[in-house]
């Protein structure tokens, strides 16, 4: 293979834009001077449609788990009653952060691959029985290629618990709709390495009024998560408490520049499309879906393979057309690969797995599907409108 030719659809980290490593490059300059603050806050203020919020939004240096622990380590105290969606491996994490700060963990089980029904978090809520802090979900639970319906569980958070929202749109947020206030969402969280096309690094936390409020009485233990610090630094000089990552604030700025000018909504339209396309596409050679079309991810597909092992399938893909996916995850382990198709993605990408798939397919079941992926993606394409 040509050297240096990789093709990276795993569920993040995701290819990045030559743009934004360009503008990652600019000189070095201090958060104590007078260019740091402009940039700041021009990139606090242009992320704020991307996560449909009212106010700046808050960055820090840390990965998407970091994101999570801010949200938990600023809201969630001792003792506190917490319910957490569990429907795969993100949702079990955020919950065991919350653990660590010593809350009761309530947590919703949804089989894995499955969305949460907002009846079943009102029948588990009213189950309870309990004054409930907060509840958390996922908005993609990237395990299972699942997205939940965040508006329906907000408002049932808000209508029979009174709690805090919290959600996790770690592999999401930069290529889907949200809106924190018309869809009752307190704290938004992700992380810089998925749908946000930037290297690993960035935790971004979209935080409002009412949040704000719940943070600022919360007295539990933190430092360097405190978002606190982060508002009052904010406020004061447009700066950040600690030395922030700022070659990846640069490109943040510039990932802001790129979806400005494609139009968020379009942004949104074309995940969409990756998503039909690769979904029709791996029909097409006769493999299974996980998620129902309802419940799918617009930034992840997880297949589940039928003939050979998604283990041998990613194998082949990886060593012999250099296309690394990703594995499936805990109990789904060797049970089914996932393509990820977000950020810098365009439908030529989907093509290209797809391509790769059926020689891989071809190869290693002997089954003649060259072309089939590919053409009902092609065919998808063409229809979109
Ligand atoms: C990737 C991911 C995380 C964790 O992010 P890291 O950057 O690996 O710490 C959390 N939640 C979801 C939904 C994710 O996809």
């Amino acid at each position: 293979m040509l050297l240096g030719q990789e093709y990276l659809y795993t569920p993040g980290p995701t290819p990045i834009p030559d743009r934004v490593k360009h503008a990652m490059n600019q000189p070095m300059i201090g958060h104590r001077g007078s260019k740091f603050p402009v940039l700041l806050e021009d990139v606090a203020n242009r992320l704020k449609p991307i996560f449909g919020s009212e106010n700046p939004v808050t960055i820090l240096s840390a990965s998407g788990t970091g994101a999570l622990e801010t949200a938990a380590a600023n809201t969630i105290g001792e003792n506190d009653d917490i319910v957490v969606i569990v429907s795969g491996s993100f949702g079990e994490r955020f919950a065991t952060i919350c653990e660590a700060f010593g809350a009761n963990v309530h947590r919703l089980e949804i089989e894995w691959g499955k969305s949460c029904k907002p009846e079943q978090l009102e029948d588990f809520l009213k189950s309870l029985n309990k004054k409930i802090t907060a509840v958390i979900a996922t908005y993609c639970e990237t395990s299972t290629a699942v997205l939940h319906p965040i508006k329906e569980l907000g408002e049932v958070t808000k209508r029979v618990a009174d709690a805090l929202f919290i959600v996790d749109g770690v592999s999401c947020i930069g290529a889907v709709p949200v809106n924190m206030k018309e869809w009752n969402i307190d704290i938004l969280v992700t992380g810089s390495q998925k749908a946000m096309m930037l290297p690993p690094g960035l935790a971004f936390v979209a935080v409002n009024d009412y949040a704000k409020e719940h943070i600022k009485k919360h007295s539990s233990n933190r430092f360097y998560l405190d978002l606190n610090r982060y508002f009052s630094s904010y406020d004061k000089e447009k700066s950040t408490p600690y030395t922030p990552a700022i070659s990846l604030i640069y490109g943040a700025q510039e990932v802001c520049k790129m979806i400005e000018e494609e139009g968020f909504e379009q942004v949104i339209e074309r995940h969409q499309l990756l998503m039909n396309m690769t979904r029709e596409g791996v029909k097409a050679i006769g493999l299974d879906l996980l998620t129902s079309d309802e419940d799918a991810s617009p930034t992840v597909t997880a297949v589940v393979p039928k003939n050979s092992t998604s283990g041998a399938i990613t194998k082949m893909l990886r060593e012999q057309y250099s296309v690394t996916l990703g594995g499936g995850q805990h109990k789904l382990k060797g049970q089914i690969f996932r393509i990820g198709h977000m950020g810098y993605c365009t439908p030529f990408e989907v093509l290209k797995v797809l391509n790769a798939l059926e020689m891989t397919i071809y190869k290693l079941e002997g089954q003649d599907v060259l072309g089939l992926a590919t053409k009902k993606a092609q065919e998808v394409w063409i229809n979109h409108v």
